[in-house]
């Protein structure tokens, strides 16, 4: 590609999912640098310190830059013709559940739409499965259970419009920080604003609360349910909104009623006094956001703490108003593209379902697919058990490092290593997870790469390439549909630029829609390559200005209220790539969801406490991030400014416990689990609860000398989404 050395290039930050807009720009000798993006709506300028370092991350040291089998150099063509007949083969010889795709919330969603589409349609299987689960698999399963749909009902206005803020299970000044700054900001000008952080540990986040809500681990729950038992005791209820837009109030509210106050304190460590004073700032506050990240998902009750905490939204009718709603914020960049192009084992493209007959047939038309999976594939942590145990026996891994990632990762790493026939596409030479593999396929990185990603509160933003692809390496996409092309599907997969993939995808979104579900851009199909390049971030289902309506706008039922319809700030800010006011949409403002009948569900939920904890691992070790780096640390940690941050690994422990166990200040300590142990420097804080553990998730042993957390964490997952717990599994700790 050319290189125009005076161009601002508007991209995307490939971080967290708060999705903010960049703008990148290579001077005369080569040095790229980066700023935020003042008219992005997401973040409106603003770049935290991972997103202002993102220049110092993309030299091509360790990069792979060609195809390799066996770690010997190879060509595209004898790399791709392997892993096509290879693939064949294995399908031919044990059917098409034999194979695997274990993908990325960094894929940008053509890439996922490609992979999708080739394993449920092509090979027939769904066995197509992302690391995404890790990460917000809970929301999406809390959703469909309420809502009939994956949908996030608001929008980051909200968290600005609110009178109360609750986060849950969320260090948003560290993992999402931008959002943190909108809400500080927001604060700044409204000080009435009141915010209560619910975190077993007192972190960053807790400087901006009002309350902090030390809760033990997965006591969130008994929290909710006693919240909304208090809710109809107090008379804080919308009977109203309860008949006309919910099903199943009453057994909720009876299953709620069987915990007392004193039985909440009990489950959730917290005094009566505090989930009074809490309860009772909820029940009077309407304008109240509940927002809940990874201590909500990553747990073992992780959907029945998402539909806790939707009950309460909808006995109150907070859903879609101004102001008010449950809010999930996904971690990864792209896990919400991935969720609209159906890249896990147990949703289809455009947010149709798997086990509807109906939604398969329409997807299988649409593609024109000689096959459409039958069944739900299956789910990570499934689906490294059935490498291990040898029912599949070719996988594809793209863009993502489950050796270090996934849960028990010593066994992924065995089930890998094991694994007849293993392909990986990275932008890294030397993962712990290529270097298990058979055929090594060389991935553009941020800055070389085309497509879109799509923001926790839905709104989709171009990446953009700014930089030439170096060596041999080739979009994600291309790879895909060169794989499929040798495996004999080539007129399905002959589209010839990520422009040309998202006008079909666009398409398929609004392929027989007329409101029936909530993802439609199929205003987008007509799209072509010029417009692609020039496209504004935009909300779904919102079109940009200037295209044609949906069915949902030329008269089926009222769904969203647009930004423009409340006044979240007294002087819209314009959007001047497009020359508009954003546009942002709120759904369920109507109170029409997407079940059969439009109403949402309760559901009831009668809280247990689960103790994992024994007499040899008496302590609940709970992972999580850091302000400055990113998963595993392939690109942050490149940055030596990233790194002053935090420089080690480290545990923290609260001053009892550490006495108990004879450690000190900056001790070196082993963290023991049933699965492993680590090494790691110890940092005595009373920000953590007695009881407790809390350790970072980032360091490999490419950083840090047995500092692999992941080895250490369990397989056990949520019944329902298949989410692992990773923030709970019993440890013990000594002084090293
Ligand atoms: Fe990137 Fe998230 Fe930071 Fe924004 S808040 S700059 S998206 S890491």
């Amino acid at each position: 590609m050319e290189i125009d050395a005076a161009r601002e290039v508007r991209t995307t930050c490939p971080y967290c999912g708060v999705g903010c807009g960049v703008l990148a720009k290579i001077a005369a000798d080569g040095q790229v640098s980066v700023r935020g993006d003042p008219d992005h709506p997401a973040n409106f300028g603003r770049l935290c310190s991972k997103g202002s370092a993102l220049a110092e991350t993309i030299d091509l040291d360790g990069r792979l830059l060609h195809p390799q089998i066996h770690d010997r150099p190879a060509g595209w063509n004898e790399a791709l013709d392997l892993v096509a007949s290879t693939f064949q083969h294995t399908i031919a010889e044990h059917g098409p559940d034999a194979v695997a795709f274990y993908v990325s919330g960094q894929l940008l969603t053509e890439d996922y739409y490609l992979a999708n589409k080739l394993m449920k349609g092509f090979i027939g299987s769904a066995n197509i499965d992302t690391n995404s689960r890790l990460c917000m698999a809970s929301s999406v399963a809390g959703h469909r259970r309420a809502f009939g749909s994956d949908t996030v009902p608001g929008t980051y206005e909200d968290l600005e419009l609110a009178d109360l803020i609750v986060l849950v299970g969320s260090n948003l000044a560290w993992c999402h920080p931008v959002l943190y700054q909108r809400i500080a900001a927001a604060r700044e000008k409204r000080p009435e604003m009141k915010i209560v952080l619910v975190d077993p540990r007192r972190t960053m986040t807790s400087d901006i609360a009002d309350m902090h809500l030390a809760i033990a681990p997965d006591g969130d729950v008994a929290l909710f349910t006693g919240l909304l038992a208090w809710l109809g005791q107090y008379n804080a209820l919308d009977p109203a909104y309860i008949t006309a837009h919910t099903a199943g109030f009453g057994q909720a509210l009876f299953a709620a009623s069987t915990l007392d106050l004193a039985g909440v304190a009990a489950a959730t460590g917290l005094s009566e006094d505090e989930l009074s004073r809490f309860y009772s700032l909820f029940a009077r506050t309407e304008k109240t956001v509940t927002v809940y990240s990874q201590g909500v998902n990553q747990s073992s009750q992780g959907t029945d703490k998402v539909n806790a905490i939707i009950n309460c939204h909808l006995a109150t009718g907070r859903i879609g108003k101004p102001g008010a709603g449950p809010f999930s914020v996904t971690g990864q960049p792209n896990a919400m593209g991935g969720r609209e192009v159906g890249g896990m084992a147990n949703m289809l493209a455009a947010h149709m379902e798997i086990e509807n007959p109906g939604h398969r047939e329409r997807v299988q038309r649409f593609w024109k697919a000689p096959a459409i999976a039958g069944k739900p594939g299956l789910k990570a942590v499934e689906m490294f058990k059935a490498v291990a145990d040898g029912r599949i026996k070719a996988m594809w891994i793209m863009a993502t490092n489950p050796v270090d990632s996934m849960p028990d990762a010593g066994a992924v790493e065995a089930a890998i290593k094991a694994c007849p026939f293993v392909v990986v596409s990275d932008v890294l030479a030397k993962t712990d997870t290529i270097r298990h593999a058979h055929v090594g396929l060389p991935a553009t990185a941020w800055g070389e790469k085309d497509g879109t990603v799509t923001n926790s509160e839905r709104r989709i933003s171009r990446q953009r390439a700014f930089l030439p692809a170096p060596g041999e390496a080739r979009p994600d996409w291309w790879i895909i549909a060169e794989v499929a092309r040798r495996m004999g599907f080539g007129e399905a997969f002959a589209r010839e630029s990520a422009a040309g993939i998202f006008a079909e995808h666009a398409a398929l979104s609004g392929f027989e829609n007329d409101g029936e579900r909530d993802f439609d851009i199929g205003a987008y199909a007509a799209i072509d390559v010029e417009d692609y390049e020039g496209l504004a971030p935009f909300h779904w289902p919102a079109p940009s200005p200037g295209t044609p309506l949906r069915p949902a706008e030329r008269g089926g039922h009222a769904r969203r209220q647009s930004e423009n319809d409340v006044q979240a700030d007294p002087q819209p800010r314009k959007n001047t790539q497009s020359g508009h006011a954003p546009i942002t949409t709120r759904f369920f403002a109507d109170g029409n969801f997407y079940t059969p009948d439009r109403k949402a569900r309760f559901i009831a939920l009668r809280p247990t406490v689960e103790t994992r904890i024994t007499a040899a691992f008496p302590l609940v070790l709970n992972t999580g991030r850091i302000r400055d780096h990113w998963h595993t640390m392939t690109r942050t940690g490149k940055s030596p400014r990233l790194s002053q941050h935090i420089a080690e690994p480290f545990v923290e422990i609260h001053p009892e416990d550490a006495q108990r166990y004879g450690i000190g200040d900056a001790d070196i300590a082993r963290v023991w689990t049933p699965r492993g142990e680590v090494l790691v420097r110890v940092l005595v804080t009373t920000r953590q609860r007695p009881g407790s553990l809390f350790a970072p998730m980032h360091w490999t042993d490419q950083f840090a000398a047995r500092g692999r957390l992941d080895t250490l964490t369990a397989s056990l997952a949520d019944p329902v989404s298949g989410q692992p717990a990773l923030k709970h599994v019993a440890a013990r700790i000594e002084k090293f």
